[in-house]
């Protein structure tokens, strides 16, 4: 089971995270991203590594 943190003091609601996850994880909900199929994840780190304020951890 992967966990994911989001810190939404951080996320600025560009989207990315959003465009890059594969298997549709990430909404933005209110402008803030919220990872709503969080059980899809498949630690591929994408998100992690282009959101641009380094809001998201991925702990596997
Ligand atoms: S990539 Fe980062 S800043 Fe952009 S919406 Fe996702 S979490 Fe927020
Ligand atoms: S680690 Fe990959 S699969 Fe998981 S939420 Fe981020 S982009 Fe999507």
């Amino acid at each position: 089971m992967v966990e994911i943190k989001i810190d939404t003091e951080k996320c600025v609601g560009c989207g990315t995270c959003v465009d890059v996850c594969p298997v549709g994880v990430w909404e933005l909900v209110n402008g803030k991203a919220s990872p709503v199929n969080a059980s899809e994840c498949l630690a591929c780190h994408a998100c992690e590594t282009q959101c641009p304020e380094n809001a998201i951890e991925i702990i596997e």
